[in-house]
């Protein structure tokens, strides 16, 4: 099964660009402050880089509105802000009190950048921090004494590794929720908001690379009667049963949802009209040979399907479920057990009004 990460990043998106937001307004007006009280104290290089950030966010700021890269947005922020940061350390006349500033990085980071990029970035600059204030301090016996440097040094060290934890159960969490909200809970399989994402994902990859992509439904024959026969609990059963033989029968770039009831839908990548027939014959003849066992009753389910493909039936989901749907009624009329792909449909359509 594929990742959850760019539905994930998705979900991420605007609680990140809420931050970015409150990040570039608090540099805007901070580094406005910084530009006067550093010309007004002579100090014109940094007054001038702080100006430089606070025009820059109003930039950002602009940017980041409607933009579907948020992510090359925060590099390419947060990358020059935790520099000009560098750069103020660096000053002759800046104080001791500014390496303050540094224990907003690991948090900044974490929080805009996830666990892995945030840590890389957070100790990158930390780092670079540590040099410089070892470098300008060395010669001061107040700050070169072991209980400021520790002082320092764990306090750093603690929200670094705080930042870390935080960001790596939420992301946690986050994934946890979001599989359930896609998962349907009698089977495990996929539900119809997960097939919906997998789908796009899919359509993309296929205008890419042209490959073609098709959608089998799936639809339990008189499924009624094994409720009536033998209870919903079997019927329940029997629901498991076959989605444990649709994943086993299944590619791993391939998909299996439940849509509801006894319905399922399938995405076949990479799948040409044969090969899609192919699949949906070896599925239909292994549901059909491998009876389940209810107490002391086997029960042989079958199973009639339908098959469309992605921009010769449709060019979204709904359409093409739709002819699936007319496909697999198709193959129901016909007696069940069967699958019909839609193009079947079509051509037998042509050749009833050639022989009118
Ligand atoms: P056909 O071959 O035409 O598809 O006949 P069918 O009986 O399968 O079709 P129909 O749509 O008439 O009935 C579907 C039945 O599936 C209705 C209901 O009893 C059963 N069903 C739907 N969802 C569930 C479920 O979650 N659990 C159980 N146990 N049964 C379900
Ligand atoms: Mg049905
Ligand atoms: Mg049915």
């Amino acid at each position: 099964m594929e990742s959850y990460s760019e539905s994930q990043k998705q979900l991420a998106r605007p609680y990140r660009k809420a931050v970015l937001r409150a990040l570039l307004f608090i540099t805007l007006v901070s580094g406005l402050l910084f530009f006067v009280l550093n010309t007004s104290r002579g100090n014109y290089p940094l007054a001038y880089v702080e100006l430089g950030m606070a025009l820059y966010s109003v930039f950002i700021l602009w940017a980041i509105r409607r933009t579907a890269h948020l992510e090359r947005w925060i590099l390419a922020y947060t990358l020059p802000f935790f520099t000009a940061m560098m750069f103020a350390l660096l000053s002759p006349r800046a104080t001791a009190t500014v390496f303050a500033w540094v224990l907003l990085v690991p948090i900044l980071s974490h929080l805009l950048m996830g666990r892995r990029l945030g840590l890389a970035v957070s100790l990158f600059f930390m780092s670079v921090a540590a040099i410089i204030f070892f470098a300008k301090n060395r010669h001061d016996p107040e700050l070169m004494e072991v209980l400021p440097i520790a002082n320092i040094t764990i306090m750093s060290m603690c929200i670094l590794v705080f930042s870390h934890i935080y960001e790596i159960t939420r992301e946690q969490s986050e994934s946890r929720l979001l599989k359930m909200a896609q998962t349907d809970p009698l089977t495990g399989l996929a539900n119809r908001a997960r097939l919906e994402d997998v789908f796009e994902r899919e359509k993309r990859r296929s205008l890419r690379h042209g490959t073609p992509l098709s959608i089998l439904l799936l639809d339990l024959d008189h499924f009624k009667k094994v409720n009536d026969d033998f209870g919903h609990e079997a019927g329940d059963m029997a629901l498991r049963h076959v989605s444990d033989l649709l994943r086993r029968s299944l590619r791993a770039t391939d998909l299996a949802a439940r849509l509801g009831g006894e319905e399922f839908a399938l995405i076949l990548s990479d799948t040409t009209e044969e090969q899609s027939l192919a699949v949906a014959e070896k599925i239909r003849q292994a549901i059909a040979a491998t009876p389940f066992h209810y107490y002391h009753s086997s029960i042989t389910l079958t199973v009639s399907g339908g098959i469309s493909e992605y921009q010769r039936d449709g060019d979204d989901l709904l359409t093409l479920l739709s002819h699936a749907d007319r496909a697999m009624y198709h193959a129901k009329a016909q007696g069940r057990n069967r699958m019909v792909h839609a193009s079947a449909l079509r051509d037998e359509w042509i050749k009833r009004r050639h022989h009118r």
